[in-house]
């Protein structure tokens, strides 16, 4: 038994060697992009109709082209996501954005994929701050584009403004940092000195995503992230509790 066992064990003869092969010549292909997106942080606003309708106004003066308001996601489309190989998402990011101009798209793309904007909640008033677009209209990679971002504070009501910029696509330049970078300090001070700031907002951003709180606008539909939110951060209106 034994030496049969040994016998099983015993290695095969190597296999004949084969010719080297000679290296195959291979067409390389790559693509590097880079996105750049900047967030200042956030201003309280008073949260009346008079107050939100300024802020186009506020980045108008910094704009090339006209401001495009772009609202937060419809509930139907609150997973939309411009991120081309899930293809559920950017399904529905395209059925949510198709009104959308290319700068507004663009300006969606980087800041959406770089997390600067969060548009199950923000309101994005975008246009082209710097820079040229081809000539089917889309901002070159070097372009900025941006303007403010709002939400409404869960607890207070209040709208909270952020300056928002982003750039890149199929290269980046080294200029663009710094011009980015000013524009996003014009359009910050541009909303302190409209008036209708109320001073700097403890916390800019919302709590991670994907929390369940059971709590639900009943007028816009949106699920708060937190139950014990008062307000709806997307539509601002007060919660209501069954
Ligand atoms: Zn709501």
């Amino acid at each position: 038994m034994s030496f049969l066992r040994r016998n099983r064990k015993e290695p095969e003869a190597p296999p004949p060697p084969v010719a080297v092969q000679e290296e195959v010549t291979a067409q390389s292909y790559s693509l590097k992009l880079s996105f750049v997106a900047k967030s200042s942080d956030g201003l309280r606003v008073m949260g009346d109709p008079n107050a939100i309708g300024t802020l186009p106004s506020i980045v108008e003066p910094l704009s090339q082209t006209p401001i495009e308001v772009i609202e937060p996601l419809p509930v139907e489309y609150a997973e939309a996501a411009p991120a081309l190989e899930r293809f559920n998402e950017m399904q529905q990011w395209v059925l949510a954005r198709r009104e959308v101009g290319p700068i507004g798209r663009h300006g969606l793309y980087v800041l959406e994929m770089t997390d600067a904007l969060d548009m199950t909640v923000d309101t994005f008033i975008c246009g082209l701050l710097h820079g040229e677009t081809d000539t089917s209209g889309y901002p070159e990679y070097n372009a900025i584009v941006g303007g403010l971002a709002s939400h409404f504070d869960e607890l207070s009501g209040e709208l909270i403004v952020r300056a928002v910029v982003g750039w890149g696509g199929k290269g980046l330049r080294g200029d663009t940092e710094r011009i980015g970078q000013k524009l996003l300090s014009s359009l910050y001070q541009q909303v302190v000195a409209s008036g209708f700031s109320l001073g700097e907002a403890e916390q800019a951003r919302l709590p991670q995503a994907g929390l369940r709180s059971g709590l639900t606008c009943a007028h816009c539909g949106f699920e708060a992230q937190s139950a014990s939110a008062f307000y709806c951060p997307k539509c601002g209106m007060r919660m209501v509790r069954s």
